[in-house]
């Protein structure tokens, strides 16, 4: 999912030389400030080496360096100090944006992963694909135009509760925004002339890639993410590797049935876990009518003692949880969403109906957690996405990167600067 993170072999000079950058590069961004010899020690490659690959990254303006830090106890590292190199995270950022059902979130994150800005609005009513394409660019030039004059703007990355194809960001079915087939990139593309790339992906796919990432699922090969709104998204990483099924559309977990006797989904099917544990189940449990996210999280965090009907939605919980256990066998599943809210009230209740519907021997290595970002894993994903391409190549991503952003976010509605730079880089 991110560069390899070991030195390149090869006999392409060139292409060594890109993908060692790009690694240099990696480590930096996942891992934050390291020293020339901490680098040089997980490159495998000599001083010499990274210190040409480090200056062409300071030359590129996508590191810096500094003189070495005190260490912890207030000592120096014996020997020649090693100069610190750490991410720029100012002058390099993508846009990251969470397409929620109720709720827009945008945010600035700069590479090494902080979130520099962030700014929210409610997703139109409507759900109309164009109102919402309007709503999101509407606050990508908010944050945007708030970036540091020159600064790189490598790309943008979306999470949208639906299943999506990847490789033109069309959304093929979205149940509770109600859309089939949106072309939902192009929509964006049309409303903006950023001429950077765009990644449109599920939601809970970029949160389990965040969470494994930089979150609760670090140093875990197998973990499910479970983002609950007004519907339940699921991504799912299986041996180190994210779960796509043959048209990427893998995951799709809050259709699981869990009631044949239960209520009639959005996706047409009737019972699925979706509409026993979600918002609008939630709301109804605590006697709300039709509750906002915020409200219903609010109203979680007060509850002492869960009333019947919420223990149910926890019960619930637990049984969809038990089949995920049975078919996956993961280490690490993450409650995500309106889950992280719900999960502290209900856990007794959810954690035995795992245990009753589950089988022992993968129930037994399972831990349920809820996410270490908090409700920033989509963003993050999304950050996550939009940064592989300056990974991969640093050096031609920053050249094509734009720079020039506030102007272009500015321009008028329908004036494409560059549609081919906006699909999956080469
Ligand atoms: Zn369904």
């Amino acid at each position: 999912m991110a560069t390899a993170r070991r030195p390149g072999t090869g006999t392409n000079q060139e292409a060594v030389r890109r993908h060692n950058l790009g690694t240099v590069l990696a480590h930096l961004h996942h891992d934050g400030q390291l020293s020339r010899a901490e680098l040089t020690v997980r490159m495998g490659l000599n001083r010499s080496t990274i210190g040409a690959l480090v200056g062409e990254l300071v030359e590129l303006g996508a590191v810096v360096e500094t003189a070495p830090s005190e260490r912890p106890g207030g000592r120096r590292p014996a020997g020649r100090p090693s100069l610190d190199v750490r991410p720029s995270s100012d002058a390099v950022y993508v846009i990251a944006v969470d397409v929620g059902v109720k709720v827009l979130q945008v945010a600035r994150i700069g590479l090494g992963g902080d979130v520099l800005q962030r700014a929210s609005g409610r997703t139109p009513v409507s759900h109309s694909p164009a109102a919402v394409a309007t709503a999101v660019v509407r606050l990508i030039r908010q944050i945007v135009s708030s970036a540091p004059p020159g600064s790189a703007l490598l790309g943008i990355g979306l999470g949208v509760p639906g299943v999506v194809r990847e490789r033109d960001g069309v959304v093929r079915f979205a149940p509770n925004l109600g859309w089939h087939d949106v072309p939902f990139a192009q929509l964006l593309r049309e409303r903006m002339s950023l001429p950077v790339l765009l990644h449109v992906g599920n939601d809970a796919d970029l949160g389990v890639l965040a969470e494994h990432t930089r979150g609760a699922g670090v140093g875990y090969d197998n973990v499910v993410f479970l983002m609950g709104d007004v519907g339940l998204g699921g991504g799912v990483i299986v041996d180190a590797h994210p779960l796509q099924g043959i048209g990427g559309y893998a995951g799709e977990l809050g259709h699981l049935i869990v009631n044949s006797r239960g209520r009639v989904c959005r996706c047409g099917s009737t019972g699925c876990w979706e509409t026993e544990v979600c918002l609008p189940a939630i709301s109804r449990a605590l006697k709300l009518d039709d509750g906002e996210l915020d409200e219903v999280m609010q109203r979680l965090a007060e509850v002492e003692r869960p009333s019947a009907a919420l223990r149910e939605v926890g019960r619930y919980l637990g049984v969809g949880l038990g089949s995920v256990v049975n078919v996956l066998n993961p280490e690490v599943v993450v409650l995500g969403g309106l889950f992280r809210a719900l999960f502290p009230v209900v856990q007794a209740q959810a954690l035995q109906a795992l245990t009753d519907s589950a089988l022992e021997a993968p129930r037994e290595q399972v831990h349920v957690v809820v996410p270490m970002l908090g409700g920033d894993a989509v963003l993050i994903g999304g950050a996550e996405k939009a940064f592989e391409y300056l990974l991969a190549d640093p050096a031609r991503a920053l050249s094509e990167a734009c720079r020039d952003a506030i102007t272009a976010t500015a321009a008028p509605e329908h004036g494409l600067r560059d549609q081919s730079r906006a699909s999956v880089p080469a």
